[in-house]
């Protein structure tokens, strides 16, 4: 697509439709910041892109637009809350596969700031989780 043809379709989210939409909660705790770095990492491998999350939960039409534009959704989310699930459910969204933080070993509670270890050995655990 030109950018005249973007441009013309109106204000859409940057991150605008993916084949595969990465929805991390992205929350205030370490395993919401985990999600949301997993999100980060999945999307530099080129596993998916992604989203803006919370405007799925704010209703704002570019955001669920570039939802409707995706062929799967995948939920990062870092606890059993399941804010990120939740979030696309209400919208009316079906979500392909769920990935929770907390069930792949990591403790909620702590420094905001993951340690590099820790990040490496969630990714694989992610990565394996989202092969199954
Ligand atoms: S799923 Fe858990 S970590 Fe993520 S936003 Fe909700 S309460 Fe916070």
């Amino acid at each position: 697509m030109t950018e005249e043809l973007k441009m013309a379709e109106g204000p859409t989210c940057a991150c605008e439709a993916a084949i595969i939409g990465l929805y991390a909660c992205s929350g205030g705790s370490n395993v919401g910041q985990m999600a949301n770095r997993a999100a980060v990492e999945l999307t530099k491998q080129g596993r998916g892109k992604i989203m803006c999350t919370v405007g799925i939960g704010g209703n704002v039409s570019g955001i669920i637009k570039s939802a409707e534009g995706t062929d799967e959704i995948i939920a990062i989310d870092g606890c059993p809350l399941l804010c990120a699930r939740k979030s696309l459910e209400r919208a009316g969204f079906t979500v392909g596969k769920n990935i929770v933080i907390t069930e792949l070993g990591m403790k909620k509670g702590g420094s905001l700031d993951l340690e590099e270890n820790d990040v490496k050995e969630m990714m694989t655990k992610v990565e394996a989780a989202l092969s199954n």
